[in-house]
């Protein structure tokens, strides 16, 4: 794999670094795409052949309505996404874990009127900044 598949371009929000995911089974793989920020996720699946060509098997694109990652003390968690309107409750517990219960993480939303997303709480990457997107 080139360094250069390890992140995308997010579809949806622009972020420069979707995270790429991979697993390989016997002669498929699959890569999941999903951006930190917006939580737009592609979803492919490929079949290798015996010549080293693959061929798309499947794919699936989601739109994302935002995206949180929850550490809790002393654990650690990856990213996850929203791919429908998140409940409010859900966005509350995910509040108070961050700001009350001192997990680290963030939460960052969709704005389907604004077309961008923004950053509800918390710290969202350590090396990658949230006013990177365009
Ligand atoms: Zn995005």
């Amino acid at each position: 794999m080139k360094l250069a598949e390890i992140h995308a371009h997010c579809g949806q929000c622009g972020f420069n670094y979707s995270r790429i995911d991979t697993e390989v089974w016997g002669h498929f793989s699959s890569r999941r795409v999903m951006c930190p920020i917006c939580g737009w996720t592609v979803y492919e699946e490929y079949r290798w052949d015996g010549d080293g060509s693959s061929s798309l098997m499947k794919r699936s694109e989601s739109q994302g309505f935002g995206a949180y990652r929850l550490i809790p003390p002393g654990g650690y968690t990856g990213y996850n996404a929203f791919h429908s309107e998140p409940d409010p409750e859900v966005l509350d517990n995910i509040k108070d874990l961050l700001t009350v219960k001192g997990w680290k993480g963030y939460l960052s939303l969709w704005s389907s009127k604004e077309k961008k997303a923004f950053l509800v709480t918390g710290h969202p990457l350590n090396k990658f900044d949230i006013n990177g997107t365009r």
